[in-house]
């Protein structure tokens, strides 16, 4: 057997680690992973047909797509003398900047609960990991961060805006404080910006610390793997020389900038989810504690989370069950907002979950 082998040379570390759970969809009603539900127009899929057929995939791709790249800056609105760095999904970003800025001793700080990616990766680069508890609500406790800052010098900060997997904006107050006080690089992550009210990304030019990060999976193309860090030239030289050259492929570069010259189709669908969530708010208010979100999903507590879990499962219908994953979401759900049916679906497999 090979097994006494393996453990005597994979790192203890990752030994120790759990596999990332992604749970068998097949047949279901899928509302667990904050994807867009919608298809696209027909003629957009005709489009990218024929671009894929005409694509050179005996060829690498581009490494540095110089128009796909210009696209984004200008739709996304990054400020004039910033720069955007491709990501194979933003997860290779964050992993990117975890290797990049892990001196000997350095810390990787951020909230709990939140995006739970910051501690796995910090985790597979052997980097110290700090995650200060939020206060009430799943506000920053600012006070806390401030100490911590303090205490442990942090050379990276993650902080998801909208956070996952509570779904509000942090104080924008709060996070400037944290960005002044913070002696090493601020990364904002705004997987969840299409659906929130606020960002940081006009903020960039102002710090010297800080970049923003965005990802076009929660807006509809989760599949194409495609993540970008914006911010200044100083920081995007550097981080480019760990980028793998052939991060992103030839078809995600292709199919990704289709969609951006289309991209009011994707806004469009962005902003039906948004009116959808108001409306899945009320109706989960009536059955559950729903807490106030500003991404595609709603976290919601309830008495007997996994076993409502567990029975929406056998309807048909995956969500999220977040019960276990911290003290603070003791009996807590998440729904992502799907199609009106689907949600429709979703509220009445509640319904019949809790009598
Ligand atoms: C989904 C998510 C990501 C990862 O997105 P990918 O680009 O698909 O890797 C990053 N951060 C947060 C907070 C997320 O919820």
């Amino acid at each position: 057997m090979s097994s006494a082998l393996v453990h005597n040379l994979i790192r203890p570390e990752l030994l120790a680690l759990h596999a990332y759970h992604v749970s068998d969809s097949s047949g279901m009603i899928k509302l667990d992973a904050m994807e867009n539900p919608y298809h696209l127009p027909q003629f957009l899929k005709d489009e990218i047909a024929a671009i894929v057929a005409d694509s050179e995939i005996n060829r690498y791709p581009n490494p540095d797509p110089f128009e796909l790249k210009e696209k984004i800056r200008q739709i996304e609105a990054v400020p004039e003398g910033c720069d955007v760095l491709l990501g194979n999904g933003s997860d290779e970003l964050i992993q990117l900047l975890a290797l990049a800025l892990n001196r000997p001793g350095a810390t990787l700080l951020s909230v709990e609960p939140s995006f739970v990616m910051y501690r796995m990766i910090a985790t597979f680069v052997g980097m110290r990991y700090v995650g200060v508890p939020l206060g009430e609500n799943f506000s920053l406790d600012i006070d806390a961060m401030l100490e911590a800052i303090r205490r442990e010098r942090p050379a990276l900060v993650f902080l998801a805006y909208p956070n996952n997997p509570t779904g509000n904006l942090f104080s924008a107050n709060h996070i400037r404080q944290i960005i002044a006080a913070s002696p090493g690089l601020v990364v904002i992550d705004e997987a969840y910006y299409a659906f929130a009210s606020d960002s940081f990304m006009k903020y960039i030019a102002d710090y010297p610390n800080l970049l923003v990060m965005r990802t076009f999976s929660k807006l509809g193309m989760a599949g194409l793997r495609l993540g970008f860090l914006a911010g200044s030239t100083d920081w995007l030289d550097e981080l480019e020389k760990l980028r793998l050259p052939y991060n992103v492929g030839v078809l995600p570069q292709r199919v990704v900038e289709v969609l951006l010259e289309n991209h009011g189709i994707l806004l469009q669908q962005a902003g039906q989810i948004r009116k959808d969530r108001a409306v899945l708010y009320k109706q989960l208010s009536a059955i559950a504690e729903v807490y106030p979100s500003e991404a595609n999903f709603l976290l919601f507590r309830m008495e007997n989370a996994a076993s409502v879990f567990n029975s929406l499962k056998a309807r048909g219908m995956l969500i999220k069950n977040l019960s276990g994953a911290h003290a603070m979401l003791e009996n807590c759900l998440r729904v992502t907002v799907g199609t009106p049916l689907e949600c429709q679906k979703f509220i009445e497999a509640l319904q019949e979950s809790i009598v």
